[in-house]
Parts: structure tokens; sequence; C-alpha cells
């Protein structure tokens, strides 16, 4: 079976095919592309809605003609077509739903609106065979810090949450003071891989109780160290060892949280997932400290950890194997619990 997948919530235009037959029936992406409308809204500082729909609306066809000759495919050949729901902004989610819906409809197969979050969670399970439910998620991502209890497909049970700001949020602020280009992210954490993570002692808001957390101490803590510190503009020793000091404050935030989550839960598996879920000192702390407890971590290749559209398709495809069917309305979900989510 092939799903069509589009993700079009925030600023990334990303289409794929899922095609379960893949990999002997393990499935797999068939093809994917993927355009970031960064440079677009890189003068205002920030997305600009209005700006992300129309952008949206620009590269969806040339993006599907492109996607469908990668693939090799004729669009007859899709099976389903699965769209970004929410959450996200009203508008960019709107030209994905409605391309997506319409597309389904003149080609006379199901359409699935998705949860952006729940597409976050499933990616790590895409073409995995070695990883089941139940397990502990820790979704981080750009907008969420989050863990949840995950028993199904549409079965989310909320165990803990950032009070405030958001990991990835976090990262990409301290890129912008350490004058890192967006997203952060990856940035930091190439500039951190050459500095010592114990030069200078960051806040750990929250860390020795609950499963809650907060990070927007953190910006005034990173302001304030590189304030202080001489040469932090200059000297790529000090920049690295600050970079590392700050990857490791959240990393040993989140670590520790995931450990507290798997205690309470008395569950052995954690899948990690969103854009923060590709970075490698948190895979690899959380290797080690999971191990000592005889758990173990999964998570999706990078590119499936931030957004994309093949995570959009595979939840998409395993919503439909679950017996979901949407009708043929429209309708978007800007702001969207991901726990109030049903097995259906
Ligand atoms: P949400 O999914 O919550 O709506 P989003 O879609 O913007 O937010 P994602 O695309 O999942 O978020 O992830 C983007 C975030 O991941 C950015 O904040 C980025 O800085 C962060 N990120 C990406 N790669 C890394 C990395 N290697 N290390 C740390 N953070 C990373
Ligand atoms: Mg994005
Ligand atoms: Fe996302």
């Amino acid at each position: 079976m092939k799903v069509l997948g589009l993700e079009t919530s925030c600023d990334e235009t990303g289409l794929a095919i899922y095609d379960s037959e893949l990999n002997g029936g393990k499935g797999g992406v068939l093809a994917q592309v993927l355009y970031s409308q960064i440079e677009l809204h890189a003068t205002y500082g920030g997305v600009v809605p209005e700006l992300a729909s129309r952008d949206h609306i620009r590269k969806l066809v040339p993006l599907f003609d492109e996607l469908l000759d990668k693939a090799g495919v004729d669009k007859h050949d899709i099976d389903a077509v699965a769209y970004t729901k929410g959450p996200g902004l009203i508008g960019a989610l709107m030209t994905g739903a409605l391309f997506g819906r319409t597309l389904a409809y003149g080609l006379g197969v199901p359409a699935i609106g998705v949860h952006h979050m729940e597409g976050h969670l499933l990616a790590p399970l895409l073409g995995a065979d070695d990883v089941a439910f139940p397990f502990v998620c820790l979704l981080v991502s750009g907008g969420h810090t989050m863990l949840v209890r995950a028993d199904g497909v549409g079965r989310y049970e909320h165990l803990g949450e950032s009070i405030d700001d958001a990991a990835g949020e976090c990262f990409d602020k301290t890129a912008k003071m350490l004058g890192l280009p967006y997203p952060g992210g990856p940035n930091v954490a190439k500039l951190a891989a050459t500095g010592d993570k114990h030069a200078y002692e960051l806040p750990r808001p929250m860390l020795h109780k609950g499963l809650d957390f907060s990070f927007s101490g953190m910006k005034t803590a990173v302001h304030n160290l590189i304030k202080d510190t001489p040469n932090s503009d200059s000297d790529p020793k000090v920049r690295a060892d600050i970079a590392a000091s700050f990857q490791y404050a959240v990393v040993d935030t989140l670590v520790k949280k995931c450990v507290r989550a798997l205690k309470q839960t008395g569950l052995k598996r954690l899948v990690i997932a969103g854009g923060v879920s590709a970075n490698s000192e948190l895979r690899a702390a959380l290797e080690s400290e999971l191990a000592k407890m005889g758990a173990q971590v999964h998570y999706a290749p990078p590119e499936l950890c931030t957004d994309n559209g093949a995570m959009i398709a595979y939840a998409g495809f395993c919503r439909l194997q679950a017996g979901q069917q949407d009708d043929l309305s429209v309708a978007c979900v800007p702001r969207w619990d991901l726990t109030s989510l049903n097995f259906s």
C-alpha cells in the first residue's frame, strides 16, 4: 500500500510516499522531497504565517510532480493520502489539507488528517521491527517537550511537559545568542562537539521533581554567561565550551526525566522523537543511562526527526490500518492536544 504524506504545518513543505511493501513487508519510504522556507522568513526573525501559506501553495504542485518522478510512480498508484491536520499555523495547515483532500477525492482514495506530533511519535517505528508498544515517548521538537506513555496508535497518556519553552526553541535561542544561523540545534551541536561540557555550570530547573520541564530560565542563564565571559564572541574555545555546557544542561535534564518516566511506568522501552531527538549527545547519553537499567532507546534517522512528509504518510498508514475513515470535510485544528486522540 502506498500512502502519500503531506506536511505543511509551519515553514516546511514535506511530501513523501510510504510504501508498506518495501523491505520485505516491513515498510519504508519510497521517496521524499522537502522544501524549507527558512530563507523566506529569515529577514523577519520568525515565521510570517501569511507568507508561509502562500509559499506552500506555490510549492505543493511542483513538489508533488518531483516526488512522483523520484518515486517512479504514477499518481494513480497512490492508495491513500495523509495530511497534517494540526497543530500548526491555520493557513499553512489549510494548504496541505485542501490539496490532500482534493487530490484524494480526485483519485477516489481515502484521505486521513494526521496530528503532527503523532507523526513525530510514530516516525521511529517506520520500517523498524524492533520497536513495539507500549513505550514511553519523549517528544522534543521546536514547539514541544513532553513525555507520554504510548500504548498503541492514538492511545497516549500524558506524563509530563514543559511548563514554558520547548527544548528545541532553547537550542534555537542559544544559537542566536552565539551568532549561529537558524535552525540552531544542529549548529549548536556542531560547535559543542569541540567544547568542554563541564566548563560552565548552567541551571537544570525542576530536575529532581516530577516529569515536567522548564527551560525558560536557560535563555537568561546563557545570555548572562555570554555577557560575563571574556571573548565569548571571538575565542572559538570559549564559544565551544559555552555551547557544550548548554547542550549538557539540556541533555542531562532530558535524560533524568526519561529515566524517571521509565521507572514510574515500569516500562523498559523509550522512543525519542522530534527535531531534538536528532542530537547525538542526547542519543549517546540515553543509550548509556538506559543500558544501566536494562532499558532501550529507539529513534528515527535524523531526516525523519525534523519535520517531513514521511512521518505524516506513515501515521496516516497506521491510522488507516486501525480503521480510521475521514469524511470529505476539511477541518484543521491549530491547537490540538495529542492525548485527546482516540484509537479510531
Ligand atoms: P513542533 O513539532 O513542536 O511543532 P517543529 O516542527 O518546528 O515544532 P521539529 O521540526 O520537530 O520542530 O524540530 C525542529 C527543532 O529541532 C528546532 O528547534 C531545531 O533547532 C531542533 N534540532 C534539530 N536538529 C537538532 C540537533 N541535532 N540537536 C538539537 N536540536 C536540534
Ligand atoms: Mg520547522
Ligand atoms: Fe515538528
